[in-house]
């Protein structure tokens, strides 16, 4: 199996007067093919994830662009459309391909988009078709409903710090296979409580955070769930979507899904 792999991330604070230009990008990381796995490679990082996954199943992943910038103000519409050409070109330079594994931030904005991440899976989508795509992404994502149904699976970080992009990394491919062989036919629910938590509440060793996650990983026991993300957001990127939210993914179980997310949602007193 050929799977095509990229990065496009960044945590927007809306409010700072920085612009997120390409400068911004070269500054931390850009990188383009084989420069991604001679970086990421043996790290305990997202991406490196991916890589072990992959090997783990026998499948060969295809790096195209990995983009990422210390968090500042909004992304410049001419940086933004660069690194999605950059991705989109990779991806069918990679072709044939079986399916797509991104790592994507989840709070980035745009001049041109305030929800960087839908318009991503939504161009990919378009190119890919009916083929798989999964992404992984932060904690502090503001998810979309444009995300949750462009993308097949999403794979949030379960931590605040983020001590597990490496595991979500290994998940994604895990996920990707039962899509490639059919036994995985994801059913999801997304839900958006009316809630902004503040940074320092979202540490997830901690109540209330702490006991929201022990119940999504008492969920995730459940033999139809395949994988739960509550992801706390990132007020700073001050768009309409911006917030907490929950995304229940099941197999083929519609009810399942729903009914779960209602009940985080309820837990929360939302
Ligand atoms: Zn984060």
């Amino acid at each position: 199996m050929r799977i095509v792999t990229g990065t496009i991330s960044h945590e927007t604070n809306v409010l700072s007067n920085i612009k997120t230009d390409l400068e911004q990008f070269r500054k931390r990381r850009l990188l383009y093919g084989e420069e991604v796995f001679d970086y990421l490679k043996g790290t305990r990082t997202s991406v490196g994830g991916l890589i072990d996954g992959c090997d783990d199943h026998g499948f060969e992943l295809i790096p195209t662009v990995f983009a990422s910038a210390t968090p500042s103000g909004k992304i410049t519409a001419a940086a933004f459309e660069t690194l999605l050409g950059d991705l989109l070109d990779g991806i069918r330079d990679a072709d044939p391909i079986d399916g797509v594994a991104l790592h994507l931030h989840g709070a980035g904005v745009s001049e041109n988009h305030t929800d960087i991440e839908g318009h991503i899976l939504s161009e990919v989508r378009e190119l890919v078709g009916a083929k798989p795509v999964v992404s992984t992404f932060d904690f502090h994502a503001n998810n979309t409903r444009l995300m949750v149904d462009s993308a097949d699976v999403l794979i949030g970080y379960d931590t605040y710090p983020h001590v597990d992009g490496y595991e979500r990394g290994l998940e994604a491919i895990d996920v990707m296979t039962k899509l490639l062989n059919g036994s995985l036919k994801p059913r999801k629910a997304f839900r958006q409580p009316p809630m902004m938590p503040a940074l320092q509440a979202q540490f997830t060793g901690r109540h209330p955070m702490s006991k929201l996650m022990e119940e999504v990983h008492r969920m995730e026991e459940i033999e139809e769930v395949e994988t739960i993300t509550v992801a706390a957001g990132f007020p700073w990127s001050d768009f309409e979507d911006v917030g907490l939210s929950i995304i229940v993914t099941t197999n083929n179980d519609q009810l399942l899904a729903e009914g779960l997310a209602k009940e985080l949602t309820t837990s929360l007193g939302a």
